[in-house]
């Protein structure tokens, strides 16, 4: 296998050398942010717009990233290129950093950033043709008043104890509802439905993450004629829609064929889905930001 180079606060050092204190902030309170963004043939998807939500999300919780918005940027390509996988996950995290053990962010010393660069596939290959069995979980989103889920901070508790009881279920993902019983997300992916060939999925006063794979998917399904509407829903609309799916940086585009025991439309991917599925699939290869121009030498 090729080294895996990992960037730590301003170097590239290997898997095995990439260490951060056990005073870290991020690691004693989850105090930081991250982001998730892939790779495609060698393109970054819609690079700007994570980037914007890593600097929103660090603009909300004071964290200062020493890194000026472009110089980040190029810091994240530099990384792409140096691990040369053409399809890739990228994984940007910066934490409040190395401190002492009172809460007191004035005494930490700085910024850790680090930017990991992976092959990644959070669900088994073939669900992406069979679908996903999935569940609503008793787990509610955090009320937006408490702790935004628009600030994608390194805070995934909520998110954490939604997989525990998905895995329970014996299922890979669940849907959770917000305080007042509306469908607000899964533990890492949005969620639309389809009836009667319109999309609909809930809207950010909800409380979910605004996900950047939510709106480059609202965008293609209108460039593709059909109507989108952003509008609260319950768990009956999931039961009685057409079509089910989730979107996500890692969970890409995948449909969803039952939810809590109830087969949702024929039981199988619907065709709004799955033409959906494929444009997404020709746009993310179409679009974004070239890093890699040549097939790499040791892609996996
Ligand atoms: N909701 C949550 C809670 C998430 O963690 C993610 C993954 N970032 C998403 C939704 C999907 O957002 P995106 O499409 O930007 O990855």
């Amino acid at each position: 296998m090729p080294e895996q180079w990992i960037f730590l606060n301003g170097e590239f050092v290997t898997k095995d050398n990439a260490k951060i204190s056990v005073y870290d902030h991020g690691f004693l309170y989850g105090d930081g942010v991250f982001e998730g963004i892939r790779v495609y043939s060698g393109n970054i998807f819609r690079m700007k717009e994570h980037m914007d939500r890593l600097y929103r999300s660090a603009k909300s919780i004071m964290l200062n990233i020493p890194y000026i918005q472009e110089e980040f940027t190029d810091l994240v390509v530099k990384t792409v290129e140096r691990n040369r996988h053409e399809s890739a996950y990228i994984r940007i995290v910066v934490s409040r950093g190395v401190g002492d053990l009172g809460l007191d962010p004035n005494n930490c010393r700085g910024a850790n950033v680090v930017i990991i660069v992976e092959p990644l596939a959070i669900f088994p290959k073939h669900l992406y043709e069979t679908g996903l069995e999935i569940v609503t979980v008793a787990t509610r989103r955090n009320r937006p008043d408490v702790l935004s889920p628009k600030v994608k901070s390194l805070n995934y508790l909520n998110n954490i104890l939604v997989k525990i009881e998905a895995r329970l279920a014996n299922v890979n993902e669940a849907l959770m509802l917000n305080d007042q019983g509306y469908v607000a997300e899964g533990s890492a992916d949005n969620v639309f439905i389809i009836k009667d060939g319109v999309f609909y999925t809930p809207p950010g006063y909800i409380g979910a993450l605004e996900g950047i794979t939510r709106n480059a998917v609202i965008d293609i399904a209108r460039e593709q004629g059909y109507e989108v509407k952003e509008e609260p829903f319950t768990r009956h609309d999931v039961y009685t829609a057409d079509e089910v799916f989730l979107t996500g940086t890692a969970a890409e585009v995948i449909a969803v064929v039952k939810v809590d025991g109830r087969p949702i439309g024929n039981g199988v991917p619907g065709s709004y889905t799955k033409h959906l599925l494929e444009k997404f699939r020709e746009r993310v290869v179409a679009e974004g930001v070239k890093v890699i121009s040549q097939a790499a030498p040791h892609v996996s």
